[in-house]
């Protein structure tokens, strides 16, 4: 099997990565970061964003799996405690594939489309933007504000979880649209409460203003200057997670608090 690390900058994860590198080879894997079958992130939930991005051109090849150097988080499956079992699992298990799409964001100036995992932010923070926002076609609200989140399942607990958008349940495969600090006053409102909506929906954002702000999609983001439209929209590009075991989502929706 051939296999390859995306690992978090710090000691802990440092040293995990060596001693599971070791392991492996010792079992004849091949360690190739150019055409890994597998790839294994070790740190965090942030980590494993990196790994999909770093990865977003081959992802129907690999598969991904993670282990966490801290608290245990929503997309890694095994805690720095869990080292040898995690070894075990890789060395003599069969996993099931978890196939997770990402969001696919296009923008009218730029022909390739960028992907995101948990969630796409159009925002600014410096100036008020007033965002049409159309879902298949068809007008839906005026935003005015610092902008909007439009997050997936897995997403739901990130960012969203802190514009008090809705966790959502694991298996549901939906969108979910927040706005991010809204104004309201007389002569404006909005829906305001998050808008949860099936994953074949097309959200489109447009106005003038979109030119202040960036879209950020996970931890990557590019400024919009002469950006007219965006179309936000469920890929047909997979994650695809080996799980060697299954871990309660409730477990660990209960670590959050
Ligand atoms: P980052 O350091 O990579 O991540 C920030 C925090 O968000 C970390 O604690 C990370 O967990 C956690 N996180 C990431 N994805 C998550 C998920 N699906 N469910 C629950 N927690 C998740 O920050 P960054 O470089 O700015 O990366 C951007 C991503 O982080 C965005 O997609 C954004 O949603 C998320 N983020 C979340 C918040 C928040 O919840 N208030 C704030 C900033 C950014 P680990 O510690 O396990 O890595």
């Amino acid at each position: 099997m051939r296999f390859a690390f995306v690992t978090r900058t710090d000691p802990t994860s440092y040293k995990l990565e060596h001693f599971i590198h070791a392991r492996l080879e010792e079992n004849h894997w091949i360690y190739d970061p150019e055409h890994p079958e597998i790839v294994i992130s070790i740190g965090g939930d942030g980590t494993l964003l990196r790994s999909i991005h770093q990865y977003i051109h081959c992802l129907n090849d690999i598969l991904l799996v993670g282990i966490h150097t801290g608290t245990l988080g929503f997309l890694v499956d095994y805690t720095k405690e869990e080292i040898d079992l995690f070894v075990d699992d890789l060395l003599h298990s069969s996993p099931t594939i978890d196939e997770i799409p990402l969001l696919e964001m296009h923008v009218s100036n730029i022909d390739s489309p960028f992907y995101a995992f948990n969630e796409v932010r159009i925002e600014s923070l410096e100036k008020t933007l007033s965002l049409e926002v159309y879902i298949d076609d068809e007008f839906f609200e005026l935003c005015n504000g610092s902008g909007v989140c439009i997050c997936t399942q897995s997403g739901s607990t990130a960012v969203n979880r802190a514009l008090h958008g809705a966790v959502i349940d694991s298996g549901l495969q939906v969108l979910q649209l927040c706005e991010i600090m809204p104004i309201t006053h007389q002569n404006h409102h909005s829906l305001r409460n998050p808008y949860i909506m099936r994953e074949d929906r097309i959200i489109r954002i447009e106005g003038e203003s979109l030119h202040y702000a960036k879209a950020c999609f996970d931890h990557l983001s590019i400024s919009l200057d002469d950006v007219d439209s965006i179309l936000i929209a469920t890929s047909q590009k997979k994650v695809r997670f080996a799980r060697f075991r299954t871990y309660s989502y409730l477990t660990r929706l209960k670590n959050l608090y």
